[in-house]
């Protein structure tokens, strides 16, 4: 990166000067480098390199062979000379000899040549056979070795003949020649003229070869230099551009630019540098992206929980000899979800861009933010002596309830729940801090939200415990340690049993006297919730509740069972398929369960909940909304939802005697369940204080201590049995 941008800020063509990163040649001052570059390029690349080269050699070849091939021809054309003139060299040796010895005075039909002339004139010179014709082909005479050749036409009288051996050779004498009316045939000894012919040619085949070779080597060298150097140098550039085109180790170009290799190098060179700035570029700028995409947050532009880890890690580090603390603070705003629920997710958006600016322009600027999670941001900073992380925090929650966010015009008052831990105290890993935070932040959202948690390790004991419920819980549903109790529900106006609500229990053994305790629901079942095991969990209790209704059914009694089904089971499972199932499989008509919902159910997906509890209200089953009162819901779904029944929270029942506040709820809940036609019960009836507030209310049903707590199935069956019908009888 920091080459890309030696490259932008300084003109290319003083780069070679500076360092430029292609040249890796720039010890030298560049005539120096060019001479130097020259002379080891025309020895050891002119010689090595050149002859390693295919193309060298190909054109090595082609000029080699041209030039032996037009030798050739020309040798074969000089040779084919150089035996006439031979032949024409001894054509008039023998010429001269038998000129003279010719008679002149030798009558037409007579030979010229005496016999002793003849004989003198074979012995003596290089003629070993004549045959001597009149000028009508009369054979006149013949002396010493026969003549192949027969005159018969004067057609054939300059016609030459060589024995297969190439030892003699004849030719024809004219009477032009002799100067004489004969035709004489002369036989001469031609064996020197072979011997000769094959050395001239051995001279001649050694001179072309090494002609040849002298000639191939020059070009060679000239063209290697002047051409074929330049195109390997060119190849070697184009090559380290392919394997390594951002940022090539090519080097500085020796030749001449004047000329058109040298400019077509040139040429190249720059646009092989191009591209590697361009490609640079190119490449800065995706690791740019790519480093923002995964450091920081698209949303608020923060860093992100990986960027925050990072800087943790690299604080404690900085900080390690100074001794310094870090303050970590983890920030969840508070119900958050309920306003991207309700108000839409550009406010929710606009919400946390409006927190994550305040944070980052608020707090000092040696303090590092992140946006850690969907709501939740972290805070960083090295601890002065004056400071500790709680004053960080309480600054944090300053910031934030300091005034509303405005969206649209609209204010919205934030509360925060803080998480805080310091490093090194609270674990020697940054990222263990981080947790620690978080899971102080958990613990402050626990206990009611809008509140500063610091992370104890009691924290981690908590954590701990819970795994354990949670493996234990496990093996409970397992080995069937689970059952259910049932507490009886009442008629308020005649007093009889109208049904009876399941609670799990859990009998834990343990190696106590009493061989285990009971694990309360409350403990276990938010555990089970956040696993995922109340699934099975309340598929279980269901079955085993219809069999239950079933068997009083058969026993005499049509009791209904309320069994409570969580918000967990209502997303995570077919709930629809299941209780058909169930009611099937046990047999139970389907008025005889009712399931309670908890308003948390409507908040989480509104029309999951609507179709699902249309389709448990189609089954027959019935349907009522426990806990009411307490959620965040708006009243407008009771109207939307299939509902039989509304079940006011025991916690107004509780204080309703005592609590004008919670007294109104009350009778407010049981006013607007009779308004849209529906059942009112009151659980936690304890009192007959709260049953005579109860009565006089209105109120439709009850169940409470009051009459029963919630007990094993058989207990729940004497009861009813010996239930003589009147609430009266308790008087409590
Ligand atoms: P809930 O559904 O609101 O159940 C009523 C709780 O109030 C029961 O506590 C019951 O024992 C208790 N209760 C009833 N009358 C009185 C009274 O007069 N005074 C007092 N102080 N308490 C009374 P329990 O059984 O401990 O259950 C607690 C919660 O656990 C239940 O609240 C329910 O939310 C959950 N739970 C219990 N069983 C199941 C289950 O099978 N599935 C699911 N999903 N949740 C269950
Ligand atoms: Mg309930
Ligand atoms: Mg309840």
């Amino acid at each position: 990166m920091a080459q890309v941008k030696q490259s932008k800020s300084v003109p290319r063509s003083r780069l070679s000067h500076i360092g430029d990163p292609y040249d890796t040649m720039n010890a030298l001052n560049p005539l120096e480098q060019k001479t130097k570059h020259t002379m080891k390029n025309f020895f050891i690349s002119g010689s090595a390199q050149i002859w390693k080269s295919r193309l060298s050699w190909r054109i090595a070849s082609v000029v080699f062979l041209t030039i032996l091939i037009i030798q050739a021809a020309t040798f074969i054309l000089t040779v084919q000379e150089k035996e006439r003139e031979q032949f024409k060299q001894i054509e008039e040796i023998a010429r001269s000899a038998i000129t003279p010895a010719l008679e002149t005075t030798a009558g037409m039909l007579s030979s010229p040549l005496t016999q002793r002339q003849a004989n003198r004139v074979i012995s003596t010179t290089i003629v070993n056979g004549l045959s001597v014709y009149s000028t009508d082909l009369h054979l006149l005479g013949q002396y010493g070795e026969p003549v192949a050749t027969m005159m018969l036409s004067l057609d054939n009288i300059g016609r030459t003949y060589r024995s297969p051996d190439g030892s003699s050779y004849e030719f024809i004498l004219r009477p032009n020649d002799l100067r004489k009316p004969y035709i004489i045939i002369a036989r001469i000894n031609s064996e020197d003229i072979n011997p000769y012919i094959i050395n001239h040619a051995k001279e001649s085949v050694i001179i072309m070869f090494l002609l040849s070779a002298l000639v191939t080597s020059v070009l060679m060298i000239a063209l290697g230099h002047w051409l074929l150097e330049p195109i390997l140098f060119l190849r070697n550039n184009l090559l380290a551009a392919r394997e390594n085109p951002d940022n090539p180790k090519i080097k500085e170009s020796p030749y001449n630019p004047n000329d058109e290799v040298g400019e077509a190098i040139n040429v190249a060179q720059s646009l092989i540098k191009q591209n590697a700035e361009n490609m640079q570029q190119i490449r800065s700028a995706a690791e740019d992206k790519i480093h923002k995409l995964a450091y920081y947050d698209q949303l608020t532009s923060l860093p992100n929980r990986t960027l925050f880890v990072q800087k943790l890690t690299e604080l404690a580090y900085t900080n390690k000899e100074s001794a310094k603390k870090l303050a970590v603070v983890t920030l969840d705003l508070d119900h958050f979800k309920d306003i991207n629920d309700s108000m839409g997710h550009n406010v929710g958006d606009a919400i946390l861009r409006g927190v994550a600016k305040r944070l980052s322009t608020t707090l000092p600027d040696h303090s590092f933010v992140a946006r850690a999670g969907e709501d939740e941001f972290a805070v960083t900073c090295v601890l002065s002596q004056s400071n500790t992380a709680r004053d960080i925090a309480e600054k944090v929650a300053g910031i934030i309830r300091a005034e509303p966010f405005k969206v649209y015009n609209e204010n919205f008052q934030i509360r925060s729940s803080l998480g805080v831990a310091t490093y090194p105290d609270d674990g020697d890993d940054p990222n263990h801090v981080l947790k620690n935070a978080d899971i102080a932040l958990n613990r402050a959202k626990e206990e009611g939200r809008d509140r500063i948690k610091e992370y104890s390790e009691d924290f981690d004991k908590l954590v701990q415990e819970r795994f354990q419920i949670l493996r234990d819980l496990r093996d409970a549903l397992e080995k069937d340690e689970l059952t259910v109790y049932y507490q009886p529900q009442f008629d308020l106006k005649t007093g009889t049993v109208i049904g009876a609500e399941a609670l799990i229990r859990w009998w834990k053994k343990d190696n106590s006297k009493d061989g285990g305790h009971f694990i309360s629901p409350g403990e276990f079942i938010p555990i089970a919730e956040q696993s995922g095991l109340i699934v099975p969990i309340g598929e279980w209790v269901m079955r085993e509740a219809c069999t239950t209704a079933k068997t009083w059914h058969e026993q005499g009694k049509d009791i209904r069972i309320a069994v409570n089904v969580s918000g967990a089971q209502f997303f995570q499972s077919d709930l629809v398929k299941h209780t058909m199932e169930v009611l099937k499989e046990t047999g139970v008509k389907p008025e005889l369960l009712e399931l309670e919902v908890t308003e948390s159910v409507f908040m989480d997906d509104i029309s999951v909940a609507v179709n699902t509890l249309k389709q448990l209200h189609k089954l027959g089953v019935e349907i009522a909304i426990d806990d009411f009162g307490t959620g965040y819901s708006s009243l407008s779904y009771l109207r939307q939802f299939s509902i039989d029944r509304l079940k006011i929270d025991q916690s107004f029942i509780f204080n309703a005697l005592n609590n004008s506040d919670d007294a109104a709820i009350a009778k407010t809940i049981i006013n607007l369940g009779h308004s849209l036609n529906l059942k009112v019960i009151a659980e936690g009836v304890e009192t007959k204080d709260h049953e005579a507030f109860l009565i006089a209310e209105g109120c439709d049903e009850v169940q409470g201590f009051r009459y029963s707590k919630p007990v094993p199935k058989d207990e729940f069956w004497a009861f009813v049995s010996d239930y003589n019908g009147s609430l009266k009888s308790f008087n409590v």
